[in-house]
């Protein structure tokens, strides 16, 4: 291997150390940070994701509220939750985790959130926002990419950054903001001729697919920085990305494990979207 790693197990660490800081001096300005976790159904996976979020907010002394709903709760009951927690002034951010039992609209879920207790990013407003250049949140997984980035001293004005996938939490997001950076962005998806043509050109590629082990070493430009957001199982079950490790480490200049890598970044991220909401929320105050 080749390879250096970037670590986001460390750099989370970091920033939830930040966090706790963040956190006391609101506090002791009377503004105590709150996130809402909105959970519906009894998904095992939401229910460890939650469980994370949950635990983060109190380590770095986040007050949360979860709001848990049965599989068959209606949409109406959903909003009403929302529409409290939007007026709630001890709750500053509000998370509807996803995906939603069938009955409920997703997309109406989420626009009923106040854009600016959306901390996840997803509020059309935010997105819109990211679009025209102009503040809001942005989704935790690409914020935190570019947090990797940065960090890393990785060079993006210029650069060729490719990103696989376009979905609208980590892909689209992703490829804004790269292109914010002044990086030059191509955005590749399951309709894209010829994958590796892109993924050759890339001095910075990030995988955003959910295909296990996909981008392998020879899809891989020398030297290239590699940000692998995918979680997956592999055959023996075991946890991976979407980049094959073994053989893109063997070509990339720096790489980010699978788990810890993004995985632990969009945690961190949530929180500083919490604190930065609180932040603007006690300003208005
Ligand atoms: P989606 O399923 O919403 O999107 C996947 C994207 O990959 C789509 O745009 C799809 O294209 C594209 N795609 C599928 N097959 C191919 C292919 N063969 N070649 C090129 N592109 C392809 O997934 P998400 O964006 O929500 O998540 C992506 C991965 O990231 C998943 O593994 C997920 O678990 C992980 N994830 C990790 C997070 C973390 O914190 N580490 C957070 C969020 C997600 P098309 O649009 O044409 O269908």
């Amino acid at each position: 291997m080749s390879a250096t790693i970037i670590d986001g197990a460390a750099l989370a660490a970091e920033i939830r150390q930040q966090c706790t800081q963040r956190a006391a001096a609101l506090t002791a300005r009377g503004h105590r940070p709150g996130l809402a976790v909105v959970l519906v159904g009894d998904s095992q996976a939401s229910a460890v994701y939650v469980r994370h979020k949950i635990n983060d907010c109190a380590q770095v002394g986040i007050h949360s509220e979860l709001v848990q709903l049965p599989a068959h709760t209606d949409e109406q009951t959903v909003l009403d939750h929302v529409r409290r927690l939007n007026e709630a002034p001890d709750i500053h951010g509000i998370l509807v985790q996803l995906p939603l039992p069938d009955q409920i609209a997703e997309r109406r879920v989420i626009e009923t959130i106040s854009p600016a207790k959306d901390v996840d990013g997803f509020h059309v407003a935010n997105a819109g926002a990211l679009m025209t250049g102009q503040r809001g949140f942005a989704p935790c997984t690409p914020y935190g990419v570019m947090h990797m980035l940065a960090h890393a001293g990785v060079e993006l004005a210029g650069a060729e950054a490719v990103v696989v996938g376009r979905s609208n939490i980590v892909g689209k997001p992703q490829a804004m903001m790269l292109l914010a950076a002044d990086a030059t962005v191509t955005l590749c998806h399951s309709r894209t001729r010829d994958l590796a043509e892109h993924t050759r050109r890339a001095d910075v590629l990030i995988a955003a697919v959910g295909r296990a082990k996909m981008i392998t070493g020879d899809m891989i430009k020398p030297g290239a920085v590699v940000v692998d957001v995918g979680m997956n199982r592999d055959e023996n079950g075991r946890l991976c990305g979407d980049v094959d490790f073994e053989s893109a480490a063997a070509v990339a200049s720096r790489i980010t494990p699978v788990p810890g890598g993004v995985g632990p970044m969009t945690r961190a991220m949530l929180l500083v979207n919490t604190l930065n909401a609180t932040e603007i929320a006690a300003g208005a105050a």
